[in-house]
């Protein structure tokens, strides 16, 4: 089926074009920049720049596949988890287009559709299932057990406070870096020694592996950051940025893919796929590559363009399920900011 993409979760506005497990076009923009000021991500500044970008956005994605927007089969949407506001944008929009067109519409889950990246990334052959997934962005760390992707996903675990991307953000602030902080803190930490300071890994303790083996939490190891940096501070010392990032860095990357291999060992699961914009880190991937070697665990990290989030991997999803015989949601969903990534579209 000819599919198109509505994503508008966070800061970007994307529209993506399929055809079954094929990429026709995937437009994205951010709003990131105008962000950038807040130190993250301001909701409303996000909902109002949905608005602005989604009409030049479907224009460039319908040009760019060569189609007619009567051509398509079907309507994909986003409708959660995500901003409220921004959400509400694209499950308007989507909707009108689908009713203008007489087309049915599949309302889908942003984290699924993340994994749904993995069948437009043509190099080589897609997962087969089950596999483990591990999605880190700014708004997001989370693990999931994937059997099924069009019916079958179980949340392993979740940060129960900040996100990867979010502490990287906050770090950055911190050490004085820009927004978005993520690609700051990767460009210093390749000057810095990353085992000069050795930060806490969140949940990492017998104790809290018990409870909360795969769940992750990074806001104690932002406030580690913050002490340290205050206490050369304090003492008049001039503070080793790079050597901070790639500590930082490090420690993000260790717990990651530490949980990440243990969900895949426990399972019995071989593979391991990566999706969200933190994976763009170069520490991460790395490590990634060097732990699943080791654990004989395949591993994919498709494209960043299909990591961020993006329009095309909505609508890869909503193709899979069309493909799988599920019936199309009825007009009456809305955006849920909390939707559990159990219910993979609603109905
Ligand atoms: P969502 O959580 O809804 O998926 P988001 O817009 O918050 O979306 P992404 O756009 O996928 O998340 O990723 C943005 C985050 O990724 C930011 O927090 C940014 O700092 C982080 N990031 C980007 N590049 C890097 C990098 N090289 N290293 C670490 N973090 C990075
Ligand atoms: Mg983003
Ligand atoms: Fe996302």
């Amino acid at each position: 089926p000819l599919v198109l993409g509505i994503e508008t979760s966070c800061d970007e506005t994307g529209i993506g074009i399929v055809r079954g497990s094929q990429l026709l076009s995937n437009t994205i923009s951010s709003s990131m920049e105008q962000h950038a000021r807040y130190g993250g991500v301001v909701p409303e500044v996000a909902a109002r720049a949905h608005l602005e970008a989604l009409g030049p956005a479907l224009t460039a994605a319908v040009d760019e596949a060569g189609i007619a927007v009567s051509d398509i089969d079907a309507v994909a949407v986003t409708s959660g988890p995500g901003l409220s506001g921004a959400l509400m944008v694209g499950v308007g929009a989507a909707k009108a287009l689908a009713l203008s067109l007489g087309k049915p519409i599949y309302a889908v889950n942003h984290l699924v559709g993340h994994v749904g990246a993995d069948i437009l990334d043509d190099r080589g052959e897609p997962f087969e299932y089950p596999t483990i997934a591990l999605l880190v962005s700014g708004g997001h760390t989370s693990l999931l057990l994937v059997r099924d992707l069009t019916s079958d996903v179980e949340l392993l675990g979740e940060t129960i406070d900040d996100a990867a991307g979010e502490a990287f953000d906050k770090v950055a602030r911190i050490l004085g870096l820009p927004y978005p902080g993520g690609p700051q803190i990767d460009k210093a930490a390749a000057e810095g020694d990353p085992t000069a300071i050795r930060f806490p890994r969140g949940l990492s303790l017998p104790k809290d592996m018990a409870k909360h083996r795969y769940d992750f939490s990074f806001s104690g190891l932002k406030t580690a950051v913050a002490r340290w940096v205050e206490q050369k501070q304090d003492a008049g010392e001039v503070v080793p940025v790079a050597d901070v990032a790639a500590s930082f860095r490090e420690a993000v990357a260790d717990v990651l893919l530490t949980k990440a291999v243990n969900a895949c060992n426990d399972y019995g699961v071989p593979r391991l796929l990566l999706g969200g914009g933190v994976v763009a880190n170069k520490r991460i991937r790395e490590l990634a590559v060097e732990r699943t070697d080791a654990a004989g665990i395949a591993l994919r990290i498709p494209p960043l363009s299909l990591c961020t989030d993006n329009g095309a991997m909505i609508a890869a999803l909503a193709a899979q399920r069309i493909m799988a015989g599920h019936e199309p949601s009825t007009l009456d969903f809305g955006a849920d900011s909390t939707l559990p990534v159990t219910e993979i579209q609603v109905a």
